[in-house]
């Protein structure tokens, strides 16, 4: 049904028989809130990636509400509810592990500057003026994701022709690209992670700004990166999305370092090693097995420690002082990029560091190794370096035989070699000749 509005403008209601999202589909704790909110006498609807993803049949990652309560009066209808973020203020609805996350509608006036900031190179980093559905909309990112479930009657309210897009497999972004881009440079990241995850086209007016905009990722604050880019290489589709972002020259922005040393590829070596770790990380996932971030993030960023580590050795360093300040050094200059909790980085070292062990394979050394909680991502690690010629497949080859040998089998294995038999007989020679000679 298309009615029209008091702008004038056209809106599409969809309902209930002409789209496939049926509320059984939608979360328990999702319903709670819509109808609570609703019974509070509020307007609120489903919206964002789950009317998007619902409509294509996939389970939805989290549901996103939107409503004409302000955050302060979310907090007053539940309980279990906290005000987040500056940048954009929000309600998160807490059910034990799930959290509803309940927006105001925006609005597109500008506020004070308490309310909305703008940069003078046209950021946004304030964005909580509020307003009615009719605004908000124009403040989403995608058409298709401002689509509203209205849970009044079960329709998808379309203002923007989100749902004719959403049929045509097309990502536009709502208003001109340019400026909404600059407004917000998160949202090209979104543009990649959206098109590979939904196996959706960039239109062109959206694609063709990338190119040059790219940089503008680099004013995005480092700590609002590290989500982001959970997403876009956990997804499942990692290696798609990477390939995706070096060909607009977004991931330079994201890993710099690891950027450069696949500009000098040495016998295809970087590229591959990095593409076969996302490879690696996407069949396991789709295996449901589980993926680590620091595993990956240590894959992006081994070829730069390496290299760094080997300048300092040419200069004289030991080994494991090298690799310690080549890995500080590394990661130093990627967190400018992309802040990595604590956590991540201890772990990544210790990838790293437990590479150098595994050249070790005598006496206790090996035992000692295996027993570290790092053992089997460093051994994984390794594995991946073996196929891609970044080590000898025979210590790949040694360690996985190592871990499964007998205790006698492995007593062999790490015996230290026997000393040449020559010698002996040749020190036995010259004891007969001293005995004889006294
Ligand atoms: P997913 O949850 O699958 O990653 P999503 O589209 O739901 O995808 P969210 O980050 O959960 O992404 O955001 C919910 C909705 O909020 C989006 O669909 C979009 O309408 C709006 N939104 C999120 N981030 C932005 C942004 N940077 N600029 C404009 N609108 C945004
Ligand atoms: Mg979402």
């Amino acid at each position: 049904m298309v009615t029209e509005n008091n702008k004038g403008n056209s809106v599409r209601v969809y309902s209930r028989s002409e789209h496939n999202i049926s509320r059984s589909q939608i979360s328990e704790n999702a319903l709670k809130v819509l109808y609570r909110l609703k019974k509070s006498g509020y307007e609120a609807y489903l919206v964002g990636g789950c009317v998007r993803d619902l409509l294509l049949g996939f389970e939805p990652k989290d549901f996103d509400v939107a409503t004409d309560a302000s955050p302060e009066e979310v907090r007053n209808v539940f309980r279990n509810c906290r005000l987040i973020g500056r940048r954009f203020r929000l309600a998160h609805v807490h059910f034990g592990r799930e959290i509803i996350e309940v927006a105001t509608f925006r609005s597109s006036e500008s506020g004070n500057d308490d309310d909305q900031r703008v940069h003078k190179d046209g950021r946004l980093l304030r964005d909580n003026v509020f307003g009615n559905i009719e605004e908000d909309v124009i403040r989403r990112d995608f058409t298709v994701n401002a689509l509203y479930y209205n849970i009044r009657d079960f329709s998808v309210v379309d203002f923007i022709g989100g749902m004719e897009d959403h049929s045509a497999g097309v990502l536009k972004l709502i208003g001109d690209p340019v400026t909404r881009y600059k407004e917000d440079p998160v949202r090209m990241l979104r543009a990649v992670r959206f098109s590979v995850k939904l196996g959706f086209s960039l239109d062109p007016s959206c694609e063709k700004p990338l190119f040059e905009l790219a940089p503008l990722l680099a004013a995005i604050p480092a700590a609002r990166l590290y989500d982001e880019a959970l997403k876009l290489f956990l997804s499942g589709k990692g290696l798609q999305t990477f390939e995706m972002l070096r060909h607009y020259g977004l991931f330079s922005i994201l890993f710099p370092q690891s950027d450069q040393c696949l500009e000098i590829e040495d016998h295809d070596f970087p590229r591959i090693f990095i593409a076969r770790a996302l490879e690696n990380s996407d069949q396991r996932i789709s295996e449901g097995k589980s993926v680590t971030p620091y595993f990956l993030l240590s894959a992006f960023l081994w070829e730069s420690v390496q290299s760094l580590a080997k300048d300092k050795e040419r200069q004289g360093e030991e080994e494991g002082v090298a690799y310690q300040y080549a890995a500080s050094e590394v990661l130093s200059i990627q967190v400018k990029s992309i802040s990595l909790p604590k956590r991540i980085t201890q772990s990544m070292r210790e990838v790293w560091m437990l590479q150098l062990r595994f050249n070790r394979r005598v006496g206790v050394k090996p035992y000692r190794l295996l027993s570290h909680p790092r053992f089997r991502a460093a051994y994984d690690f390794l594995l991946l370096r073996s196929e891609t010629g970044g080590a000898e497949e025979e210590l790949a080859a040694w360690w996985t035989k190592f871990q499964d040998a007998s205790e006698a089998e492995q007593k062999k294995m790490t015996r230290p070699p026997r000393k040449k038999k020559k010698k002996v007989m040749a020190r036995k020679v010259d004891s007969t000749n001293n005995s004889a000679n006294g």
